[in-house]
């Protein structure tokens, strides 16, 4: 009866690991923010982001070991206020690295909210693998009442692991929504619903360990990318501009004369600049800056020669891009070239 019991035991163990092992491998790259975040008491808002290492974050999550086989690295641990170039360039190695050598089927990053727009787009312009690589955050740090973070990383990884995310570019995963990396954007300071697609609609849902796509997305990334940044140490640099009435032309002065290689403007309405500002442009224009023309408006696109006669002027347009992702492309864009047709065609192509 013993001997009976223990091969029972031992098959169930052996099945147990075996449907462990058939599950896809998901790689958990922690960059830090408010779902690493820790704060004093359970009921107070304050808190310090960037506090608890990955495997405090994987730890918080039932159930997610029965989803995928998961490991976690450390790329840095800051609020994503400080998130900078050089960890771009270091989360881009990585992820191109785990990929070539077939170290993951998947790539969750978590991160900071409030540039994770910012790096979605950077990764979507810059992995060249076709893998599904998700980045996801929360709103309320992990100490909190309801805290936010467990769910989005629990609902990320099903993304990441899911077969149907595969060649859809980088996403963003957030509140049970499932955002193109090109098109989320954070549009709350404070809520759980923290991040939406002004210009679109969510690709999808992940709900109930399900994931459900209804839309792909249009502009291409990830293996269609012409952005290599293997190599490179750097980017070139780019600042953004936001215009306000009777703004004065010292911002974009200043940028100009400050060793910047492109300029974004967030301009008024269709992107248009007062006169103050086009003297400036005009002045950072002929000095070899790349300027392009965004709107601090939330939704729509920046067209040509409406107001503008950007030919006339030298300056390229965002389309629907918002300002700071207008700044990502712009600076990918200048790794590349110079030219102003062919930047521009960039911001019509991704
Ligand atoms: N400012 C912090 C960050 O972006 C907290 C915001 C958040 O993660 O929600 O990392």
């Amino acid at each position: 009866m013993k001997k009976l019991l223990l091969i029972v035991a031992g098959v169930l163990f052996m099945t147990v690991c075996l449907a462990q092992n058939n599950l896809p491998k998901i790689i958990i790259l922690a960059t830090g923010g408010t779902i690493a975040g820790t704060g004093a008491s359970a009921d107070r808002a304050a808190y310090t982001a960037g506090e608890l290492p990955v495997g405090d974050l994987i730890a918080a999550v039932p159930g997610i070991d029965k989803v995928a086989r998961i490991s976690g690295e450390q790329i840095a641990n800051v609020g994503s206020q400080n998130m900078s170039v050089e960890i771009w360039i270091k989360l881009n190695k990585r992820i191109n690295e785990i990929f070539k050598n077939k170290l993951a089927d998947g790539i969750v990053i978590t991160h900071g909210t409030d540039t994770q727009e910012e790096t979605a787009y950077f990764l979507n312009l810059t992995v060249r693998y076709d893998n599904p690589v998700v980045l996801t955050g929360s709103m309320r740090p992990s100490t909190a009442i309801s805290a936010d973070g467990p769910k989005n990383l629990y609902d990320a990884v099903t993304v990441a692991a899911s077969p149907y995310s595969k060649g859809r570019g980088v996403l963003l995963t957030f509140n049970e929504s499932i955002f193109d990396g090109r098109d989320a954007v954070k549009t709350s300071t404070t809520k759980v619903n923290g991040f939406a697609a002004p210009n679109g609609a969510p690709l999808g849902q992940v709900y109930d360990g399900r994931v459900i796509y209804y839309l792909k997305a249009a502009r291409k990334a990830n293996k269609e990318t012409p952005f290599d940044i293997t190599g490179l140490a750097t980017l070139p640099k780019v600042a953004v501009v936001e215009l306000f009435a009777d703004a004065p032309g010292i911002g974009v002065d200043a940028y100009a004369n400050g060793g910047f290689d492109g300029i974004v403007t967030a301009g008024l309405g269709n992107g248009n600049l007062n006169d103050a500002n086009t003297e400036a442009v005009i002045r950072a224009i002929k000095k070899g800056i790349a300027v392009c023309r965004a709107s601090r408006v939330p939704t729509g696109r920046v067209t040509q020669f409406d107001e503008t006669d950007d030919d006339k002027l030298g300056t390229i347009v965002s389309d629907d891009l918002n300002p700071q992702k207008a700044r990502i492309l712009l600076m990918l864009g200048l790794t590349k070239t110079k030219d102003r047709k062919k930047l521009q065609e960039f911001f019509f192509q991704y």
